[in-house]
């Protein structure tokens, strides 16, 4: 097969993923279909970096894709080479662990994160917390959101070295949540 450039690599990722997770959809009233936020965390990574990285564009595309989709490290290994399937590797939990212990070892591993991976993970957080402002899950009370925000936090502040335009949308959403919550409603 001939050599693929830049651009079609991404949009063979951004088409690998759309079909991966095509009858997935988020989580919050609005149920937007899951690529939204694919393509929401790859735009944040590929604006927070001046020097282009397609390999890391590709991997925020991908990053759900052995989370959530059944797609293997091999497999994104062949179509789309090695450095994007170890980032993937590296922003993947292991869902054989009960949901309490993978977010205990989000927090755990943070500071552990090549700087690549810690972009992934921070555009990741920025995109949940957007939807959760946004399009709350409707049976989320106002405690389980405080309770998900507070979480991100720590997962954030475990980064060694966050990128600081992601980590200051990062500091402003956090810092809105906070005013809806104490804020009495009108
Ligand atoms: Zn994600």
């Amino acid at each position: 097969m001939e050599q693929l450039n830049a651009v079609q690599r991404v949009l063979s990722a951004a088409l690998f993923a759309a079909e991966k997770h095509a009858t997935q959809r988020r989580k919050g009233a609005a149920a937007e279909p899951y690529v939204n936020h694919l393509i929401e965390v790859a735009e944040l990574v590929s604006a927070a970096n001046p020097e282009p990285d397609t390999d890391l564009v590709i991997a925020a595309l991908l990053h759900d894709t052995i989370e959530d989709a059944g797609v293997t490290e091999e497999e994104l290994r062949e179509r789309f080479g090695t450095d994007v399937a170890h980032l993937v590797v590296e922003v993947t939990d292991d869902k054989l662990l009960p949901k309490e212990e993978r977010k205990r070892l989000q927090i755990a591993n943070a500071p552990n994160k090549s700087a690549r991976a810690q972009v992934i993970k921070l555009a990741d957080k920025i995109s949940n917390l957007r939807a959760i402002l946004s399009s709350p899950p409707v049976d989320w009370t106002e405690r389980r959101k405080a309770e998900y925000f507070d979480w991100a936090q720590q997962v954030v502040e475990g980064l060694a070295t966050p990128n600081p335009a992601l980590k200051t949308e990062f500091d402003r959403l956090v810092a809105s949540q906070t005013r809806s919550a104490t804020e009495p409603r009108q």
